[in-house]
């Protein structure tokens, strides 16, 4: 780490920004309590998701799951269905898993140090640090991209962000200005202070309880800092569907596959129609992306327009066939879901 001074040199910056929090924390449905399970499936729905998006389904995952035991007695299915909309599925797997976990071996209530709840599955150094920290203030820091941003300008430190070390480097600079008490007001602060006002583009710096201390700022050079040397690796993967109809079922199969979208339901793949009539519209192609993929993904729709014929494919197959509102009820990838809405819409 550069040398800076004395740790008690940079206490106050804490201290300022604790005061600040005081007056302008955001309200957040899950910030009326200290509930470790709220923190903890409110921190789970916000990776990847935006607050705005996620408020809406977090109310719905807590109304439908209000506690620990709730949510380990529910139905796989029925959590993923929950999370419809949120994306990233495992996310809500290992939520179920890390519930069955505490009823088993800590008896529903959750263990209270970060030590402890980094064993529960799903649960990494931030989100472990985060219930640790709020729901039984202990001080640790919740470090994530919002400390780094924040932290590099504050002390225009140029250590490179991507770098495997990063999260250490940050979490060591964190103690510099972490308060010795609160420490789930101080990162829950770097929080807001991190999407709100240190935003990653444009922060709006005249509006920053630590613009008299921040050395960035100072030296006019608020956008070269966080260094970021390494770019995430996006690999490319093309998928190619069948959308098999007829009438208004159309045919899927669940995913048990480890990688994306495990336990969701898709179409056929690479079905061939020998013997059996069909009829072949039309072919779209759908880009998505993802964190680190970019998919190409082609649908094709294939009409199949004997019932005997359609149900013969199913069986053979072992498919499943649902109708709309069946599908509904059911979780499929965002792509897939978009494409039968709009083939019964
Ligand atoms: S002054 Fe600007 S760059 Fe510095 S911490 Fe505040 S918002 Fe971020």
């Amino acid at each position: 780490m550069k040398t800076y001074k004395q740790k008690t040199d940079f206490l106050y910056i804490g201290v300022k920004l604790l005061k600040w929090y005081q007056t302008h924390k955001r309200d957040l449905p899950w910030r009326k309590s200290i509930n470790p399970y709220n923190i903890w499936i409110s921190e789970v729905v916000l990776q990847q998701t935006q607050v705005k998006q996620g408020m809406q389904h977090y109310l719905n995952f807590v109304e439908r799951f209000p506690d620990v035991d709730t949510l380990a007695n529910a139905d796989e299915e029925e959590v993923l269905l929950y999370w419809k909309g949120l994306g990233y599925y495992s996310r809500a797997l290992n939520l179920h898993k890390a519930a069955k976990q505490l009823v088993t071996d800590y008896n529903s209530e959750f263990p209270e140090t970060y030590a402890e709840l980094l064993k529960l599955k799903g649960v990494g150094k931030y989100t472990a640090a985060a219930i640790a920290s709020i729901s039984f203030h202990e001080k640790v820091a919740a470090v994530d991209g919002n400390f780094y941003r924040v932290l590099s300008r504050l002390f225009a430190d140029d250590f490179d962000i991507s770098n495997s070390r990063a999260f250490q480097y940050f979490s060591e600079l964190t103690e510099l200005i972490m308060p010795e008490t609160d420490a789930g007001c101080f990162n829950q602060a770097m929080m807001d202070l991190g999407s709100e006002v240190c935003k990653p583009k444009n922060p709006l710096c005249s509006d920053c309880p630590l613009q008299d201390d921040c050395r960035a700022f100072a030296i006019g050079k608020i956008n070269q800092f966080p260094v970021k040397l390494k770019k995430t690796k996006v690999e490319n993967l093309a998928l190619s569907y069948q959308f098999i109809y007829h009438d208004d079922q159309f045919l899927v199969k669940q995913r048990d596959t480890s990688d994306i979208w495990k336990k969701l339901f898709e179409y056929p793949k690479n079905l061939d129609f020998n013997d059996i009539d069909f009829i072949e519209e039309h072919e779209k192609v759908i880009q998505h992306k993802l964190t680190h993929r970019n998919l190409e993904i082609s649908i094709s729709k294939i009409l199949i327009p004997n019932k005997c014929d359609f149900d013969k494919i199913k069986t053979e197959n072992d498919f499943l066939s649902f109708s709309f509102t069946e599908a509904e009820q059911k979780s499929f990838p965002k792509p897939l879901h978009d494409y039968y809405i709009k083939y019964f819409s």
